[in-house]
């Protein structure tokens, strides 16, 4: 029997949110971020956003000037500059988060509005520490993630070795989807597994290929061989392809087929090699990724899990940016659509304020370039103008009332007490707190007995405290200063106060509370904390994340 959809409009949807993929490229700052984001983007057919990445990148080392930074921080680039612009008809979305000196907690913010992750990594250096840190909110929010070790040009770490820091740090099992041949100088390409093919690297065509920017779309100049071809030895030099045949021979005992299951559940990571720079292995890795990757996925709400392609609207605010153009004072809110579709001017509730709101000017960002949205589905991002409407974390829906749940607090490094220098002030400063907090950009956390003690502010980068601190002064009229606290580790008692109170006296760390009044503990280092777990087993379970 013939399946007819039910109606046009969920042909339509299900079209739509097949062909979308959205991700984020998460990295230690010069892993080469940039480099592939524009590589990506110029396969996608948007060209011009390529050249607003390209822009931004001049701006990165340029200027500590925290609204610069705001401005410069967290374009979202869709590939898509009209509803005929695709790559092999995908709609790819990607979600820029900032590895650099401007991290903060939009950064993790992002990476749950996202549905894969591409793991970005310097062969040469492996995993790095803001690495680990996003692959740990990748984690919390089970996104696959795709992994490629970039930079192969340059002389790089033993593939196995990569591998092997990824199982063993993250616990993570990885598929080799292509396997290097040499690196530096003597990179010669990669083996392409599910083609049995070898995608062969010359530098010296890329690098005039490079130079002719903007015309070259293809991998011309590369060739792409059979394993079984018989030129190949010479092409790549008898040593390099005796160890090629080696390793063949052992990716073939180690490996069955790739298991997609466990790659969209995010317990298996695809690995690719190639070099960003040289745009070699990139289309292959975009090809290959947008088979493997997830569409839309659906999301759990107050009422059931609701799938992409549902009729009913829903979507929920992640990102709030204010002072995206100075002249306007602006503030621009960042919905990612969940279900539905989105039209411009149609009419949501906000779960949070029980009030209808009209979308009336959504936009969509390439770079510095606002667009305006007409329309939107499942895995596309909006930018809403904000007259203080939103919050982060707030739902959007229409139809039955569904709130989907709060994006998690994720764990902050630097604390400091914010002080009011002008004690005149003290109602402006309360309400300064209180609305920079709603946005998002700061946590904020106080002693366990007293609200009117000077509130803790609590962050993972520390451009998030001069936000604040600028913010206070130019929108509320308060000077402040910051006294920084020992602290770069805090821990959720999941057994409450009532465990803390099990646990008595606490050494070597601070008892706060979150501004949902719950119990958390601040730690010089994380020997402390496991040393306070081994002692005192009354505390239970420390948790470096909040679970609202
Ligand atoms: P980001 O900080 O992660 O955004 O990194 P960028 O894209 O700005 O790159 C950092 C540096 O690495 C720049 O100097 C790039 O030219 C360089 N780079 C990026 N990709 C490659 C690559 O594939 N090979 C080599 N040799 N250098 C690269």
């Amino acid at each position: 029997m013939k399946t007819v959809p039910s109606s046009a409009v969920e042909r339509d949807l299900a079209t739509e949110v097949n062909s979308r993929r959205t991700f984020a490229i998460i990295s230690h700052p010069d892993a080469g971020k940039t480099t592939l984001t524009e590589k990506l983007l110029y396969y996608g057919g948007a060209i011009q956003e390529a050249g607003a990445v390209r822009a931004r990148r001049g701006a990165k080392a340029a200027t500590s000037d925290w609204m610069e930074m705001e401005k410069q921080r967290g374009a979202f680039c869709s590939s898509r500059r009209s509803p005929y612009d695709r790559y092999d008809g995908f709609t790819l979305n990607l979600l820029d988060t900032p590895g650099h000196a401007d991290f903060s907690e939009d950064t993790y913010r992002t990476v749950s509005a996202a549905d894969n992750a591409v793991m970005l990594v310097d062969a040469a250096k492996g995993l790095e520490p803001q690495t680990r840190k996003l692959f740990e909110v990748c984690r919390l929010n089970g996104l696959p993630i795709f992994t490629f070790c970039n930079k192969l040009d340059r002389p790089s770490l033993e593939p196995l070795e990569l591998l092997d820091q990824i199982e063993r740090e993250f616990d993570l099992p990885t598929y080799a989807v292509n396997w290097p041949i040499g690196s530096g100088d003597a990179f010669k390409g990669v083996y392409h597994r599910p083609t049995r093919e070898v995608h062969l690297f010359d530098a010296a065509v890329t690098k005039e290929s490079r130079a002719k920017k903007g015309e070259d779309k293809s991998t011309k100049g590369l060739s792409v061989l059979p394993v079984g071809d018989a030129t190949l030895t010479e092409r790549i030099g008898e040593e390099l392809h005796a160890q090629l045949m080696e390793d063949i021979e052992l990716l073939d005992e180690l490996g069955s087929d790739l298991d997609l299951d466990a790659v969209h559940a995010g317990s298996l990571t695809p690995v690719f090699f190639g070099s960003g720079m040289n745009n070699f292995g990139v289309q292959l890795f975009l090809d290959t990724f947008l088979g493997y990757s997830v569409r839309p996925r659906g999301r759990e709400t107050s009422d059931g899990v609701i799938g992409p392609t549902d009729d009913a609207f829903t979507g929920f605010v992640f990102k709030l940016q204010a002072n995206m153009d100075p002249r306007h004072r602006d503030k621009v809110a960042f919905v990612r659509v969940v279900s539905g579709k989105f039209e411009r001017g149609m009419k949501v509730t906000n779960a949070r304020t029980k009030k209808a709101v009209a979308l009336s000017r959504p936009s969509q960002l390439f770079g510095q370039d606002k667009t305006v949205l007409e329309c939107g589905y499942a895995g596309d991002v909006i930018g809403l103008n904000n007259p203080g409407s939103f919050a982060i974390g707030d739902t959007l829906y229409t139809g039955k009332r569904r709130v989907l749940p709060p994006i998690p607090t994720f764990s902050p490094e630097l604390f400091a007490y914010l002080r009011n220098a002008d004690t005149g002030k003290y109602k402006q400063f309360q309400k300064g707190v209180a609305e920079l907090l709603g946005e998002g950009a700061v946590q904020v956390m106080y002693s366990r007995d007293s609200l009117k003690q000077d509130p803790i502010l609590a962050a993972v980068g520390q451009l998030q405290f001069e936000v604040v601190q600028a913010r206070m002064a130019q929108e509320y009229g308060v000077e402040t200063t910051l006294d920084m606290l020992p602290f770069n580790v805090a821990r959720w008692v999941e057994g409450g106060w009532d465990a803390v109170d099990a646990a008595g006296r606490i050494f070597n760390a601070q008892c706060v509370k979150d501004v949902w009044g719950a119990p958390v503990l601040l730690f010089k280092n994380a020997w402390n904390v496991d040393q306070l777990v081994a002692d005192t087993p009354e505390i239970g379970t420390l948790s470096p994340f909040s679970k609202p």
